[in-house]
């Protein structure tokens, strides 16, 4: 009965929409706080720390400064935690930040099964799969290549630039009020991705390929049984990033989610399962062990005051009113 209600399918819902919930009361929180910091409300609310986590081009430079220099960045010091704790899920756990927690991937997933439900799936072959996630690839070099020729008096400017600085807020106030180009191109992704599964992961998101890269390295891996294999193909169709799981005896491939959907899948007991150097582990393993490093990296940097920003709110108060065009309250 218990192997019924918690499938891996069902798991990964489960964890993704309840992510997802922690995100919507963090965004209700940090409309709060930017509406005091933009002067509309003098009902002060802290920044939510989790916010910071939207930021990964400004964590990406952060985690340069800090391995070249040894310092923590104190302007998004939680986006740092953030990332470095998503890189150690890929090296560890392959992309099972993909898989369970990102809410784009929840959003994906809720598209693929619209997809699925209304018969228009539709999985590219080889090549194909080949050549929609090359565009991911150039994204990410180009990133990579701004983190890496930037020298550090650079990189301490754009860390410090009051842009940075109110980058979040930039960020909500522009999915506040979208322009008409970027309600077409959402809805657009939307589209894509009904039709083919996790359309925006699979082509173009750099973050994606960069963990994907990582996952590379990573222990954990998807792994087959060849001898009771009925090679019924299920796996495959569940796949969805498209991979020929039936067909290979262990999938390395950098566009594995770690969602475990074909383990769900496969009718044979024990066949498809999660290995960690070689050895079977459960297959919920993936889920837990990132919601754990994510959880566990944000307490433990908490404690050592990695966390929250020794910026002061007034001074963040302060930035906003000239950033965004309101009267400095001094
Ligand atoms: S590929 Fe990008 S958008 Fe998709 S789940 Fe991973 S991080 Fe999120
Ligand atoms: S191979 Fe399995 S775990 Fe990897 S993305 Fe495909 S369904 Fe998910
Ligand atoms: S679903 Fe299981 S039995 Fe069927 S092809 Fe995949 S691994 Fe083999």
């Amino acid at each position: 009965m218990m192997r019924k209600i918690f499938t891996p399918s069902r798991l990964r819902l489960l964890v993704q929409a309840g992510f997802a919930l922690f995100l919507v009361w963090t965004g209700v929180r940090f409309l709060a706080h930017v509406n005091w910091a933009l002067g509309l409300t003098e009902t002060f609310t802290p920044k939510p720390p989790a916010v910071e986590g939207f930021l990964p081009i400004s964590a990406l430079i952060a985690a340069k400064r800090l391995l070249f220099t040894g310092q923590w960045d104190p302007v998004h010091p939680a986006g740092l935690v953030i990332f470095l704790a998503i890189v150690g899920m890929s090296l560890l756990l392959r992309k099972g930040f993909c898989g369970h927690i990102c809410p784009v991937g929840f959003l994906s997933n809720l598209l693929e099964r619209l997809g699925r439900k209304l018969g228009l799936t539709w999985q590219p072959g080889q090549r194909g799969r080949r050549l929609l996630g090359a565009p991911k690839y150039l994204l990410l070099l180009g990133f990579c290549w701004v983190a890496v020729t930037m020298n550090l008096a650079d990189t301490e400017e754009f860390l410090r630039a009051p842009f940075n600085m109110v980058a979040d807020t930039k960020m909500l106030l522009f999915f506040q009020s979208p322009s008409a180009v970027t309600l077409g191109a959402l809805g657009a992704l939307a589209a894509a991705s009904i039709v083919i599964p996790a359309f925006w992961c699979r082509a173009l998101c750099p973050y994606g390929a960069l963990l994907g890269v990582l996952a590379r390295l990573s222990p954990t891996a998807i792994t087959r049984n060849a001898d009771t294999c009925v090679s019924c193909g299920r796996c495959a169709k569940a796949c969805p990033v498209g991979l020929p799981v039936d067909k290979t005896l262990r999938v390395a491939s950098p566009d594995c989610q770690g969602c475990v959907e074909c383990v769900g899948a496969c009718p044979v007991k024990g066949c498809l399962g999660v290995s960690l150097f070689g050895r079977r582990i459960p297959w919920w393993a993936i889920a837990a062990g990132c919601l754990a490093l994510l959880i566990g990296a944000s307490l433990v940097a908490d404690a050592l005051g990695y966390w929250q920003s020794p910026i002061a709110p007034q001074m963040a108060r302060r930035m906003h009113m000239l950033m965004f065009g309101g009267m400095p309250d001094f």
